[in-house]
């Protein structure tokens, strides 16, 4: 394993992420053009160091057809996985300080969204996305003379939501019976846990998962992803200096694509899929719109992804969305709503009690 990460050179950046704790922090990241891949025209314009972004609109000469954003971070196409990565460390380290920490990728289908999480297929450990390179660094960072925080306990779980028909099904790949407090109080009797020892043991069954997943083709994209993919990790731990116990969990998640049904081309069971994953898209839009005007009521229950991800989008949890975009001119309007969703989450304070730690 060649791949290592200088704690102290994340500390700067750390303590920053400690300070923007109780936000939703959004990185933007414009994957590349394909090879073999004709069209070379972008609708991206300018990517500032401040995470500042320019779109235009192909069809509107002049100012009104640009549109500009600005992020926590912006990814130009060349950005590799290492970068990505060390700059959202500080966030897996967290989840040793206690947090519960949610990452989740969104975007339209293509747009690299398991690239980043996962990684492309057959990756070396150099094009490792975030999962990989969280779960090794969480088992690694516990384990050393410095740290204050020894994992005493593990329990993983892959989840996949995805839809057939009018039915959600929840599929928790693994075996054995989960408790119903253990999965942030989403009662799914066929769930399990496994305690897992170590990175190698976590890439097996993420490996596994992975394969499980619910793929289907459709006329957007042969990857087409119709499900939302989710891994969590439950930590416990023993503060070594209070001797305390702590639990706090990591979530990783690929949520299936935004783009809209139209686009896709497809009928019958397969539409009916693609209408309940932007329902549950929309849901977490609605939880971030709440969460956003600081509403009384949050609408976590209207979907089974929200329920899942309720832990991690509220109260003391840190959360990051990378925010994937296709840089071709024809993904315009999938763009465009994807940032619009970005935006809306950009602003998004967590919880009131965002001091207290
Ligand atoms: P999604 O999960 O959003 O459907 P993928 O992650 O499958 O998209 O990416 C679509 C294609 O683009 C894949 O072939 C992937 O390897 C490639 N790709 C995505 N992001 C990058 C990147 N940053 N660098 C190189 N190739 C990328």
């Amino acid at each position: 394993a060649n791949y290592s990460v200088v704690l102290a050179e994340n500390r700067k950046l750390h303590n920053e992420l400690q300070e923007l704790k109780g936000n939703i922090r959004v990185y933007c990241r414009i994957r590349p053009f394909l090879r073999g891949q004709k069209e070379k025209q972008t609708v991206i314009e300018y990517i500032g160091e401040n995470g500042e972004l320019v779109v235009v609109n192909p069809s509107k000469q002049g100012k009104e057809g640009r549109r500009s954003f600005k992020f926590n971070m912006v990814y130009s196409p060349a950005s590799v996985q290492a970068q990505v990565y060390s700059d959202i460390q500080p966030l897996v380290q967290s989840v040793l300080d206690g947090y519960n920490v949610c990452i989740f990728a969104y975007g339209q289908t293509g747009s690299g969204k398991t690239y980043t999480m996962t990684g492309p297929d057959g990756a070396s450990e150099e094009d490792w996305g975030v999962n990989y390179r969280a779960l090794n660094d969480l088992f690694r960072i516990s384990q050393m003379r410095e740290s204050t925080f020894k994992i005493t306990k593990d329990r993983y779980y892959v989840c996949n939501i995805y839809h057939a028909s009018s039915t959600v099904f929840l599929d928790l790949h693994t075996l054995g019976i989960l408790s119903t407090s253990q999965a942030n109080g989403l009662a799914v009797p066929e769930a399990s846990m496994f305690p897992v020892n170590g990175t190698a043991d976590v890439l097996d069954l993420m490996n596994t998962g992975l394969r499980n997943r619910a793929k289907g083709s459709t006329a957007m994209n042969e990857r087409s992803s119709r499900s939302h993919s989710i891994v969590t990790i439950h930590v416990q731990g023993k503060d070594i200096k209070s001797g305390s116990t702590m639990h706090s969990s990591l979530h990783l998640v690929d949520l299936a694509g935004s783009e809209r049904v139209d686009r896709s081309e497809v009928t019958g069971d397969r539409l009916k899929e693609a209408q309940h994953i932007n329902k549950s898209l929309s849901a977490l839009g609605d939880v971030i719109s709440a969460l956003a005007q600081k509403n009384a009521h949050i609408p976590y229950r209207n979907s089974k992804l929200t329920q899942v991800l309720q832990a991690s989008l509220g109260g003391q949890a840190k959360t990051l969305m990378f925010v994937q975009l296709n840089p071709e001119i024809g993904s315009y309007s999938e763009t465009m709503s994807t940032l619009k969703f970005a935006e809306r989450a950009s602003g998004v304070e967590l919880g009131a009690a965002r001091s207290s730690k």
